[in-house]
């Protein structure tokens, strides 16, 4: 346990037991960090990854006409819950102020913990593979690619050899459509 004066000092204002942040241990709180910061980079793969490396029982199927037994991918569900919870830590402003607040300590735990586990479940592959619950926007097939940053900074992209192209952002977008339109017709 660290118990520098520096980190002594940060505990006078929370009456916190252990040095940290708020209402967070420091390791609770730079693994908050570290999941506020990758969160969205997580959830856009756990979509792309669909049922990567799970059973044939949690495929998705994206036809709007089989309605029976849809079963989301253990890998969109726990999307599902980085998303609600980035969208629920929105209001703070810095990881700080979220430390500060009860409710936002305790939304930084789940989030740290979900993204661990989720990052520990799926490891997040360095190579490009084929997207399986989604028809490419231009040719209808099912050959659309994501293709992973090739360094740290770089951009998430999904293509296909027929010239269509979507960025992180549209993905995750169309994700959410078919995602929404399968528990719809669930
Ligand atoms: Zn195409």
């Amino acid at each position: 346990m660290n118990t520098t004066l520096d980190n002594l000092t940060v505990l006078d204002h929370t009456g916190h037991a252990e040095a940290g942040v708020g209402y967070l241990e420091m390791r609770e709180f730079n693994r908050f960090v570290w999941a506020w910061a990758e969160g969205a980079r997580i959830t856009t793969w756990l979509y792309s990854a669909g049922n990567l490396n799970s059973t044939s029982e949690t495929d998705v199927r994206v036809d709007s006409s089989a309605t029976a037994s849809i079963n989301l991918p253990a890998t969109w569900l726990a999307a599902d819950e980085i998303s609600r919870l980035l969208q629920q830590l929105n209001r703070f402003p810095t990881p700080e102020d979220a430390a500060n607040n009860k409710i936002g300590a305790s939304l930084a735990i789940d989030l740290g913990k979900a993204v661990a586990t989720a990052d520990y479940r799926w490891p997040r592959e360095e190579k490009p593979h084929y997207v399986h619950h989604m028809r490419c926007g231009g040719c209808e097939q099912l050959t659309l690619t994501f293709r992973p940053p090739r360094w740290a900074g770089d951009k998430i992209k999904v293509d296909c050899w027929c010239g269509y192209e979507l960025t992180e952002a549209e993905f995750a977008l169309a994700a959410l459509i078919i995602k929404t339109d399968l528990e719809a017709a669930a």
